[in-house]
């Protein structure tokens, strides 16, 4: 059979299991054989029935005495006697009456179970049973556990899983073949089989080596090849005017940060390069990203060149426009900026595009979605992507084409992203980081507080507003749900409104059209609104330096690094900043919560959050997907610098991408993934 033979052709697999299996996403034998394990339990060591102690243990016994009784509200039970040559031991099942039938008097078993003291007597209780086998299954071994579904127990998964073993007669291997020398890494057909009858608990670990490897090996190599590809590309050179720098920092209201400053410095450099630019610049929320981007784009501008603008709302876009034209001003280059976003009447747009298309307008602020779909600018140079730190190859392709020239890029995210992380995923992406934030920034004074907590904490919402700021309360939830206890968007808004009788409460949430929410935020941002309930749309990008309170509900139910940057949203300018995450009731700080109110550090929380709960937690379970290792860990640095050895000598032989077709193909479709420009 081949691996992608369709599942029902596995022995003993029928109609029936082959629809259960599908709801677990198994379609074919590969399918099958890469269901990993959720978990495993080591019930390796078979001793004399005299050596058990309570606990996880094997025997292998004759069962006698075998015998099913209902007691006290319906309850079933099973005892029998299970005697080796050193002993006996009690079995006892519960809710299992077949066990008496099943049950031959004479033949030697394995019995695998929890011995354990139960209503004042000691027995093996549950425990899974099987013939003496040289290769047994669900008993006597490091026994794998498996997520089920309705119908279909872990131990036919195994059961399945085996035959299909037994008749996969051809197992390509997927990484190429002096890798797996020189590595020492054992083949893929082994490390898919320990993985699901390891040998030992070790065994589990050589073949996690083996199959995070892959993961890792083939994510890199697709970023490295994305970085060959647009290295093979010209751009259009910049060249550093001294003088126009020097101009734009002098009319600041305030001075660089030190890291802004070396951020320039490097995108200026790559700038002057034929080569096209492809660099991330990170930094924590409020650490300035944007005038950083307005330098870049300043430059490309004095070269009579054209720089579009993205933003991920229409809201961001309006604010980026307003704030690039102030930047430009005192350099008379404000008329050269242009707004472009889908709520501008139609006379509006028309004028944006005859500007955009004459080369008049040469920066273009606008949404994401809307630049990309229709804007033709004839000398693009210049791309500035923020908050998306993932920008596929083909909305890249889309620029390269109607510009006739790749441009430099510069996508800006506020996500931290460990250092593990970056030098995995993007690690063929140029990196600048904002550490430091403007020096007028206090901490923001972060705390765990819980409903008894709430009089004092709306006083305090009430004091900030009656000095002028604004505040946001943040909810998990649009509606109320029955299933997640946790407080809704609506049902707060109700009360606060009826609360604060005499303040300017709102409403923010994803489900309300765009013009809605397009209009309440401007509200909010112009000072019209004091108290703003919201779920976490507000999350991204917008400033609003007056706001300076926010309290979180259920904290518990959002990231870390989701939580830093809601709060960072407080706090942007010389007043004190407040951020309270009010815990559902019942539930004690975790130590990731704790950290929140600890940490004002972006990066240290995200890698505490990677660490805790995977990559996912940084980017969202909508963007995250592809990016979710199944095997290897982004904390695992060792590995991650083994596959990036790899990747690097396999990609400088270009023969390699010829003689394993496999490879190119799955680097293919990994770009989309990694590709970040
Ligand atoms: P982000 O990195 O989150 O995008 P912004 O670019 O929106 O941050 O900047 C946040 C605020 O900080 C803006 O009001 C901006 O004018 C201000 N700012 C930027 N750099 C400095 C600096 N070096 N010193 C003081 N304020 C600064
Ligand atoms: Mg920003």
């Amino acid at each position: 059979m081949h691996l992608s033979a369709d599942i029902s052709g596995v022995k003993g697999v029928g109609p029936s299991v082959t629809e259960k299996l599908h709801i677990l996403g198994i379609y074919t034998v590969s399918d099958l054989l890469s269901y990993y394990p959720r978990r495993y339990e080591d019930y390796s060591n078979v001793l004399p029935i005299t050596s058990i102690k309570p606990g996880k243990v094997s025997i292998k016994v004759t069962v006698k005495q075998i015998k099913g009784h209902y007691v006290r509200g319906g309850l079933h039970i099973t005892e029998a006697a299970a005697s080796d040559e050193s002993g006996s031991v009690r079995l006892t099942w519960f809710n299992q009456p077949y066990r008496e039938r099943s049950i031959q008097p004479d033949a030697t078993y394995y019995v695998s179970g929890l011995f354990e003291l139960r209503s004042g007597r000691l027995s093996i209780t549950n425990p899974s049973m099987e013939l003496e086998s040289s290769f047994p299954l669900n008993t006597a071994r490091v026994v794998p556990i498996y997520r089920e579904t309705k119908g279909l127990k872990s131990a036919q998964i195994r059961k399945f899983i085996k035959a299909a073993f037994d008749s996969v007669n051809d197992f390509p291997e997927s990484l190429p073949a002096d890798v797996i020398i020189k590595y020492k890494l054992i083949s893929r057909r082994e490390a898919l089989w320990s993985k699901h009858f390891p040998d030992s608990m070790q065994s589990i670990d050589t073949a996690n080596f083996r199959l995070g490897f892959e993961e890792l090996f083939e994510i890199i190599l697709a970023s490295m090849f994305a970085r060959q590809t647009i290295e093979s590309e010209s751009g259009v050179t910049i060249p550093f005017k001294e003088s126009l720098a020097k101009d734009f920092v002098s009319n600041l209201p305030f001075d660089l940060t030190g890291s802004q400053r070396k951020a320039v410095w490097q995108i200026f450099q790559d700038l002057k390069e034929h080569k096209p630019m492809n660099r991330l610049l990170e930094g924590d929320v409020g650490s300035g990203k944007t005038v950083v981007a307005a330098m870049a784009a300043v430059m490309v501008m004095a070269t009579g060149n054209q720089v579009s603008f993205m933003a991920p709302t229409e809201l961001l876009a309006r604010q980026h426009a307003e704030t690039l034209y102030k930047l430009l001003e005192p350099l008379n280059m404000a008329d050269k900026v242009t707004l472009l976003v889908g709520g501008m009447k139609t006379a509006e747009k028309k004028r944006a595009h005859a500007h955009v298309a004459d080369g008049h307008a040469q920066l273009l602020v606008g949404t994401h979605a809307l630049i990309q779909e229709k804007v033709d600018m004839k000398k693009l140079a210049l791309v500035v992507v923020d908050e998306q730190h993932r920008f596929g190859v083909n909305q890249r392709k889309q620029l390269l084409s109607k510009a006739g020239q790749a441009p430099h890029m510069l996508s800006m995210t506020a996500t931290p992203i460990p250092r593990s992380l970056a030098l995995t995923v993007f690690g063929e992406v140029d990196i600048s980081i904002l550490d430091e934030k403007p020096k007028n920034r206090k901490p923001i004074i972060t705390k765990l507080v819980n409903i008894a907590d709430t009089d004092r904490i709306y006083k305090k919402v009430e004091e900030e507003i009656e000095k002028g700021r604004q505040a946001f309360v943040v909810c998990p939830l649009i509606e109320e749900s029955d299933a997640l206890k946790a407080k809704s968007a609506e049902r707060t808004y109700k009360e606060l409104k009826t609360k604060f009788r005499k303040l300017n409460v709102d409403l923010l949430h994803g489900k309300m059209k765009a013009e809605d929410k397009q209009r309440i935020m401007q509200a909010f941002v112009d000072g019209m609104t004091d108290l703003l309930v919201s779920t976490t749309v507000i999350e991204v990008g917008v400033d609003v330096p007056n706001a300076t309170i926010m309290l979180i509900e259920a904290p518990e139910r959002f990231g870390l690094a989701q939580l830093h940057q809601l709060r960072g949203r407080v706090g942007r300018s010389d007043h004190q900043g407040y951020c309270y995450l009010m815990l559902s009731d019942a539930v004690s700080p975790s130590r990731r919560l704790r950290a929140i109110e600890e940490s004002q550090d972006g990066f240290k929380l995200a890698q505490l959050d990677l660490e805790i709960r995977g990559a996912g937690a940084l980017y969202g379970t909508s963007q995250h997907g592809e990016l979710d290792l199944r095997i290897a860990d982004f904390t695992d640095s060792k590995l991650i610098a083994q596959a990036r050895t790899a990747a690097k000598s396999f990609i400088d032989d270009p023969d390699n991408l010829i003689q394993y077709p496999h490879i190119k193909k799955r680097i293919l479709e990994l770009q989309t993934v990694v590709h970040l420009n």
